[in-house]
């Protein structure tokens, strides 16, 4: 059953409360790999779930467009001091309703429409708000790419700074969705100082390793850090915008009223609990164990005979690259769907197949970890990941995997079912 049960929703709705308690369900009895999904607490959850959604707030704290904010202030100075402490940076907005919108209130902030943009090229492994050309990003800004060398799978700073010096940003963005490597914050930011560029460092995927010690910190390099709140970080489907003080009026004005309206506390106060988890000492255990599982998944896979972009992982991401494999990415997420082990099909650097059919699978471990997971058990997820790839098409074989994997999972609580 659902955690916190649902007595109103299945009598007021049961048609979605039977559609909740599936998903539930689901989320309990599978090997969740997607690298952008976790699972928040049961006190997270709470939060989301609150009356706080019936108040407007637009506005700051203490600087507020409607009357009766006695309790929502609080509520967000709270979330804003944890995350100014937590990541140790002099300025937080947590207003941005998601990842996207905060970036879009980066681009209001420090760009003018037809100004340049730098980011990495979503095939490479960036993301579409960094100017890829689909985007509203790359539709109403000049957009330059960056990627990775084709040999190694990793960024090459010497290209970025030679495209840097010929298209002179006004903002460099650095981080993106399928980045199996430490980024190296400190080489952007030189880059960036020499162009007088801004840099932002997106650390959307990453937000919960920087603050658990598990990947090395922005802050200091980058002027403007975004993230999401509900990757690594395990907090609500949210976002933040954190910088030095400098920066810190533009991005307040930027995201209210210059691109949002009301905030939504209820997610506020769900990130404030996030946050204040995420300072509790078992949170470091929790980050580096996320990528002692992704280096163990990485070196079982290897060994398996998959290839891997980069060659491996430093953090909780691994991009496995089919090329080699007589399957594309595609049907084999849909075999390992049916095995009970869900990933997403991902382009990988220099992929010779389409986007909607790309030779990649992308792994990450932040929600396995979650769930208690450690690295002994890594081997036998590669060995079911191997052979449901090798059984796609074959429904009884991978409902056998799909089995011995609910079994597995049945004994790892779940925050959100019981
Ligand atoms: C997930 C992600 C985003 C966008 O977040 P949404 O909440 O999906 O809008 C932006 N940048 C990066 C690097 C991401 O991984």
């Amino acid at each position: 059953m659902h955690q916190p049960p649902l007595p109103s929703l299945t009598a007021a709705d049961p048609e979605i409360a039977r559609l909740v308690e599936g998903e539930a369900h689901r989320q309990f009895g599978k090997i969740r790999l997607i690298a952008s999904e976790n699972y928040v607490s049961r006190a997270v959850l709470e939060a989301t779930g609150t009356v706080l959604t019936n108040k407007y707030s637009e506005g700051y704290p203490g600087r507020r467009y409607y009357e009766g904010q006695q309790f929502v202030d609080p509520v967000e100075a709270l979330a804003v001091d944890r995350a100014k402490a937590l990541f140790g940076v002099e300025h937080a907005n947590v207003q941005p309703y998601s990842g996207s919108p905060a970036n879009l209130a980066v681009y209001l902030a420090f760009l003018n429409p037809g100004d340049t943009v730098m980011g990495m090229a979503l095939p490479m492994g960036g993301h579409l708000t960094h100017g890829w050309a689909v985007s509203a990003t790359g539709k109403w800004f000049r957009s330059a790419q960056y990627g990775v060398r084709k040999e190694t799978g990793r960024v090459d700073l010497d290209e970025v700074r030679e495209i840097a010096l010929r298209e002179r940003p006004k903002v460099i963005f650095c981080g993106g969705t399928a980045i199996p490597r430490t980024i190296d914050f400190p080489a952007f930011a030189a880059i960036a100082a020499e162009v007088d560029a801004v840099l932002v460092a997106d650390i959307a995927h990453i937000a919960g390793l920087i603050a658990g010690g598990a990947h090395p910190s922005p802050v200091g390099h980058a002027q403007v850090i975004t993230t999401t709140t509900h990757k690594t970080l395990r907090g609500p489907r949210g976002a933040m915008i954190l910088s030095d003080a400098a920066h810190a009026k533009a991005v307040d004005k930027a995201v209210f009223p210059g691109l949002q309206g009301g905030p939504h506390n209820h997610t506020t106060a769900a990130i404030a609990v996030a946050l204040g988890e995420a300072s509790a000492p078992g949170f470091r255990t929790y980050a580096h164990n996320v990528v002692a599982n992704a280096q163990a998944l990485a070196a079982a896979l290897a060994q398996r005979g998959f290839d891997l972009v980069s060659g491996g992982t430093d953090n909780h991401l691994v991009l496995v690259d089919l090329a080699g494999k007589a399957i594309g990415g595609k049907p084999a997420a849909q075999a390992l769907d049916r095995a009970g082990i869900e990933a997403n099909y991902n382009t990988v650097p220099y992929d010779p197949r389409k986007p909607f059919d790309p030779s990649g699978l992308r792994l990450g471990t932040a929600a396995i970890t979650t769930r208690g997971l450690g690295p002994d058990q890594m081997p036998q997820v590669a060995a079911w990941i191997e052979a449901a790839v090798a059984a796609a098409g074959d429904d009884a074989a991978l409902g056998r995997i799909a089995a011995e994997v609910a079994e597995l999972m049945a004994g790892h609580p779940m925050p959100g079912w019981a």
